[in-house]
């Protein structure tokens, strides 16, 4: 039986016993490409071997390779699903030659494999080649048996490929399958006529054979070369004899699962359409968290966003209304967890991550499926069949949905979208974002820079090897401009070579003194354009251009600095041990006195982990690791096992920082010779600053020490203070706390025994009017709250009554009153006995008839306010 496990295995032995090395999948971000969102071919990682830049120890390699093609140039998210053989993540199997066989092995292999090793039958083989190429036409003839009626020439369109505009490229012959007369599209269907299911590409061998230059010019490459790519999932269709790649095993336990969630059936047919692509997206986000994307809202962050945000509308299509996505990891683990570890290994974060992001768009996913049905109904009354670009971004913005899901419920209803109005307002919403925010202007800067700097040779750095310098000083800029001579002024300084660091990788400028024949200049900041090295610093006396510089780096901050970069390092594999290798940096800050350090995790940190980390570190510096630094390709450094940071550009040459066999690291930094120089690691905090993103802060060296000093001199104060030495600091601090609750019980229970001797003293004051007892009374002392409380006590107390207290509280006369239920019936009226009062004191109010208060400015007058209560009392009850 072919399960995908064996066939993979099968074609990287086979290629293997062709002296092919076999090379691991490289990650789907792609470490040394910046103009690629994803590893979209096998070919990816050895983009520089081509190109010629890089040079391995093999001259023949295979792959089975993870590609994404759901962004940027390759996109093929639109069609997953509807077709029986496009995926957004699927495995590319590959076979390259770099400047070692060419073309007619290209074929011979290709052919051998296809039809003796995996017994393809060969009249169902179909081959195409580029117009052109007569000599892939006359191999394919010598050196296979496919039918010569079956090999077609396509156009450039089809069959020939480029790097880019300039560069490698060839000619191209793919290899195609017929799946019979039964699936085809129509009476024109033919192979590279339409794109119907019935012709499945297989494999494309490409043949770089030339250079393509600026003017469009082709010349032959001395060594051509070759790249394969041929679809697992595609050849497990033919290979398991299934019609479609959702039917091989690499799909069906996720389609099974699907079913479980949404008890339905799972049909082949249209009706299956949400079913392959929730198997389709599980699979992308799964293995796109594992390599180190996580949600966000640009980059390869939001091409995940999309399709997990996708796979979450589909479910509700089935009836899901809960978060599901993740459950599918598990499944996905299980299909492909024995050919990339790194999915078992990462699982329990995969899922985390996954199930908070479907958790957070549950919340606005339920009101922005209204809001859409609004959209779509007003629009049918206009008469309109296009969601507007102002809709759609409303969509996006409030409710989060990403374009293609809006586009997605659009079609889905006979609607399109205005992508162009979307786009014009979400780079209207970047401008906004951009103008509020700052760093544009470092960019303008930059580039002025660079222009002054045009004639100016680079800047030499010789910071790793030393302290001290003497250059000779190329440039002087001032105010934006460059002059040959300057006298007591802030100026930018260039000199041929220098030790300071310029700001970078996290980490800041060294700071020091330029001195000159006559001039020093205090350097307060070091930046990096192109490359030049920038000082800018306050000059103190002339400094003209040519004359040589002493340069001399603070060494006491060079060494501060370095402690905390080499403890990043530290750091950085010690929260892998502890944690997991999911936790990757994402940011840091290395500075003298402190340094900080981003990394992805879910949850915070609790006691135990923290403590484990900070150990881990420590030990680590009293282990006294040598910190060695060497300058290597950055194949041979990957080789070696040294971590890169996602999104960091490297060059060719890189510096790989080892710090004994405990750390390797890319790193461009500068780092102390022994981690027995950090002496000391404390963690001063941990917390949050995104979703799935945390932030150690922590000291080194001398830094750390001061900090538990001051922490250890806090306590002893507070020791002082409490009278009790530090050990006991804890217990009396229990105790005190204890003794504290007791008194507040206390206070509490004589504040109220004196309110009811402060009653008892009131009760003396009570008249009888018409057989009602009458309170009227001035209290002193009291808050608004008591006052009304004691009126009430009392008027509970005396039973049919009349209580109204007067009370002056911050200068002005607060009056309470309550009338009990059975007066209320009897004509008296709360809110009108205050109301006159407080009228008497120059005020007013009123309220319920049982109860009421009222405030007045006159506290001169409160004794007249309660006279008028008194009047009004006795009116009423007469
Ligand atoms: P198609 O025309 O079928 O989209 P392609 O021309 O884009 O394929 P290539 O870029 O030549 O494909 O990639 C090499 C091989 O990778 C293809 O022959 C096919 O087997 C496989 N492949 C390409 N795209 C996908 C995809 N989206 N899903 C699954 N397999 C793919
Ligand atoms: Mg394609």
């Amino acid at each position: 039986m072919w399960t995908s496990d064996k066939i993979r295995s099968t074609f990287l032995e086979y290629f293997a016993d062709k002296g092919h090395s076999v090379v691991e999948s490289s990650s789907l971000v792609p470490v040394n490409d910046p103009t690629l969102l994803f590893s979209n071919a096998g070919m990816n990682q050895f983009k520089d071997v081509f190109l010629g830049i890089d040079r391995r120890s093999y001259s023949r390699a295979t792959t089975a390779q993870k590609c994404v093609r759901a962004g940027g140039k390759h996109n093929d998210l639109d069609t997953v699903g509807r077709t029986a053989r496009h995926h957004t993540f699927f495995e590319m199997l590959g076979n390259f030659s770099f400047g070692d066989y060419f073309k007619a092995d290209a074929i011979r292999y290709a052919w051998e494999f296809l039809t003796e090793v995996a017994g393809l039958p060969q009249d169902r083989l179909w081959v195409t080649i580029y117009r052109d190429d007569d000599e892939a036409y006359t191999l394919w003839q010598e050196l296979t048996d496919v039918n010569p009626r079956r090999i077609l020439r396509l156009d450039e369109s089809d069959n020939f490929w480029s790097m880019g505009d300039t560069g490698p490229c060839g000619p191209c012959s793919e290899i195609h399958y017929d799946r019979g007369e039964q699936y085809a599209c129509g009476s024109n269907c033919a192979l590279g006529v339409c794109d119907c299911d019935r012709w499945l590409e297989v494999w494309n061998l490409v043949f770089m054979q030339y250079n393509r230059d600026e003017t469009g010019l082709l010349t032959p490459l001395p060594h051509p070369s070759i790249d394969t790519g041929m679809g697992l999932e595609r050849l497990a269709s033919l290979l398991q004899g299934v019609d479609s790649n959702f039917d091989t095993d690499l799909f069906t336990p996720l389609l099974a699962q699907i079913e479980k969630l949404s008890g339905q059936k799972y049909d082949r047919g249209e009706n299956g359409f949400p079913f392959r692509v929730i198997a389709d997206h599980s699979r992308a986000c799964t293995f796109l968290i594992a390599d180190g994307v996580l949600p966000a809202n640009d980059g390869r962050g939001y091409v995940l966003r999309r399709i997990l945000r996708r796979a979450l509308r589909f479910g509700r299509l089935l009836g899901i209304n809960k978060a599901f996505l993740y459950q599918n990891v598990d499944v996905v683990c299980s299909i492909m967890g024995r050919s990339y570890p790194e999915l078992l290994e990462k699982s329990d974060f995969v899922k985390e991550v996954i199930k908070m992001e479907e958790e957070r768009f549950l919340v606005t996913l339920n009101e922005g499926l209204k809001k859409i049905e609004d959209i779509l109904e007003q629009a049918r009354e206009q008469g309109r069949n296009e969601i507007e670009g102002e809709e759609a971004f409303m969509l996006y913005d409030t409710y989060g949905f990403p374009l293609d899901l809006t586009e997605d419920m659009a079609e889905e209803n006979g609607f399109t979208v205005d992508k162009d109005g979307f786009s014009s307002m979400m780079e209207e919403q970047r401008h906004r974002a951009r103008q509020a925010g700052k760093g544009e202007n470092a960019f303008a800067r930059d580039i002025q820079i660079a222009e002054l700097l045009t004639h100016t040779p680079p800047t030499y750095f010789s910071g790793y090897e030393k302290l001290r310098d003497k250059a000779s000083l190329l440039a002087i800029i001032k105010d934006g401009e460059l002059c040959d001579q300057v006298a007591d002024d802030e100026l930018l300084v260039v000199a041929a070579s220098t030790p300071f660091y310029a700001e970078s990788g996290g980490q800041v400028a060294d700071s020091g003194i330029i001195t000159g024949k006559s001039g020093k200049m205090q350097v307060v900041d070091v930046q990096k354009v192109a490359s030049w090295f920038i000082h800018r610093g306050l000059l103190e006396g002339s400094l003209q251009t040519g004359e040589e510089l002493q340069l001399e780096v603070n060494q006491q901050q060079r060494t501060a600095t370095a402690r905390n970069h080499t403890a990043t390092h530290l750091l950085h594999r010690a929260l892998r041990q502890v944690l997991g290798e999911h936790a990757q940096q994402k940011g840091s800050l290395v500075e003298p006195s402190r340094l900080r350090f981003d990394f992805s995790h879910l949850a915070s940190l609790d006691e135990d982990e923290l403590e484990a980390i900070e150990n881990m570190v420590n030990q680590a510096i009293w282990t006294m690791y040598p910190v060695d630094t060497t300058v290597t390709g950055i194949n041979q450094a990957r080789e070696m096992g040294a971590i890169a940071l996602f999104g960091e550009k490297y060059g060719d040459q890189v510096r790989v920082v080892q710090v004994g066999d405990f750390s390797q690291e890319l790193c461009g930094g500068t780092h102390v010779g022994n981690t027995g120089q950090i002496g000391l690691f404390k963690i001063i905090s941990e917390g949050s600053i995104g979703s799935g993103l945390r932030r150690i802060e922590a000291f080194t060296g001398k830094y750390a020490l001061d900090y538990l000093n001051q922490a250890d001199a806090e306590l002893k104060a507070i020791a002082n203070t409490l009278k009790a030495s530090p050990d006991d600091i804890h217990h009396k601090v229990e105790s005190l706390t204890r003794n504290l609750k007791d008194k507040e019980k206390e206070i509490e229970s004589l504040r109220s025994r004196l309110s009811q001797a402060s009653s008892a003293d009131l009760l003396q004051k009570v008249v009888q009017v018409n057989g009602a007892r009458v309170l009227i009374a001035k209290v002193e002392g009291v808050d608004a709250n008591t006052l009304r409380q004691n009126a009430e006590m009392l008027k509970d107390k005396l039973g049919s009554s009349v209580v109204m207290l007067a009370s002056v509280i911050e200068d002005k006369v607060l009056l309470v009153c309550f009338v009990s239920k059975d007066l209320t019936g009897k004509g008296l009226h709360a809110g009108k006995i205050v109301g006159a009062a407080a009228k008497a004191a120059g005020g007013g109010g009123g309220g319920r008839p049982d109860m009421a208060q009222a405030g007045a400015k006159d506290s001169g007058k409160i004794d007249q306010a309660m006279a008028a209560a008194r009047q009004i009392i006795e009116k009423s009850f007469s």
